[in-house]
């Protein structure tokens, strides 16, 4: 089907393909050389291709969370996050690997955890992650729900524009909602406040309006950030019965709207593309 969305800075492979039919010779062999960094699969794989859980488990306990049944975990344990042993020894030998064959591609910080829940503000290893993957020329792409504990690293960030991007997760503009369903995150205004902060420090900016629990609210979200935020990455809601609840065909109609207005650069996920 022909949906007249325009694709920006993620390409898309033909309809019927899987998305590991890009995976070219030279990317394959990452995921069997490193253990820390590894191949994104699936719809994860959409977003970024090369990804790094530092801590296992997230305190931020988002109840539409899917990485406690990605990483077979009960959701009890994995609000209970730990450190992964050795990780910035491995994430070193990794990053010395990925320098040595070229790899340009941004690795994102995180998938299965938060690199900026509570437990970083005594570990810090988000900060020692991030150096040590710039001081072999990595792109990191920084993706959390952390809002101010984040902003403690946008130094690193600044000094290696070209090899960094700063991103938060933003679904909620109803705080009462928000604290809700994200309850341990922080609140969306922070959030908000730290994406400014970060453009303000030349700092590649984006917002992932992913999962959408209620269109309105995505919209106004758009309406609020678009003045320092560079990039969008919009996906459905999946795996949860408020999906029902969402006319999606007209959320995409909405949503393209709005950011071509606001002459935005976007990315919709395949999910949202495909719907007829
Ligand atoms: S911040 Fe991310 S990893 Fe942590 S609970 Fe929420 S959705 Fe899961």
């Amino acid at each position: 089907m022909e949906t007249g969305i325009k694709q920006l800075h993620v390409s898309v492979p033909p309809k019927g393909k899987s998305l590991s039919f890009r995976v070219t010779k030279k990317h394959q062999k990452v995921g069997s050389i490193t253990s820390i960094i590894y191949e994104t699969t699936g719809r994860a794989r959409e977003y970024c291709e090369l990804a790094a859980n530092i801590y296992r488990g997230c305190e931020h306990g988002c109840t539409y969370c899917y990485a406690p049944s990605a990483t077979f975990r009960k959701r009890e344990e994995f609000c209970l996050p730990a450190v992964r042993k050795n990780v910035l020894k491995q994430l070193e030998i990794d990053a010395i690997k990925l320098e040595e064959i070229g790899e340009k591609r941004p690795i994102l910080l995180s998938f299965t955890t938060d690199p900026y829940q509570p437990l970083d503000v005594k570990e810090k290893l988000t900060r020692e992650a991030i150096k040590l993957l710039h001081d072999h020329g990595l792109k990191v792409e920084i993706l959390t729900k952390g809002g101010k504990r984040s902003e403690r690293d946008f130094d690193l960030l600044s000094k290696n524009p070209e090899l960094s991007s700063y991103g938060a997760t933003l679904v909620f503009t109803d705080e009462l909602m928000r604290s809700e369903i994200e309850p341990h995150a922080a609140p969306t205004s922070e959030r908000i406040d730290s994406l400014k902060k970060a453009h303000e420090m030349g700092i590649l900016t984006f917002v992932s309006l992913e999962p959408v629990w209620d269109p309105n609210q995505t919209l106004e979200i758009i309406d609020m950030t678009h003045d320092f935020v560079d990039l969008y990455k919009v996906g459905k809601l999946n795996y949860n019965k408020q999906h029902k609840n969402v006319n999606w065909i007209r959320f995409r109609d909405n949503v393209v709207h709005k950011l071509e207005n606001y002459g935005k650069k976007y990315y919709l996920k395949r999910s949202l593309q495909d719907i007829s």
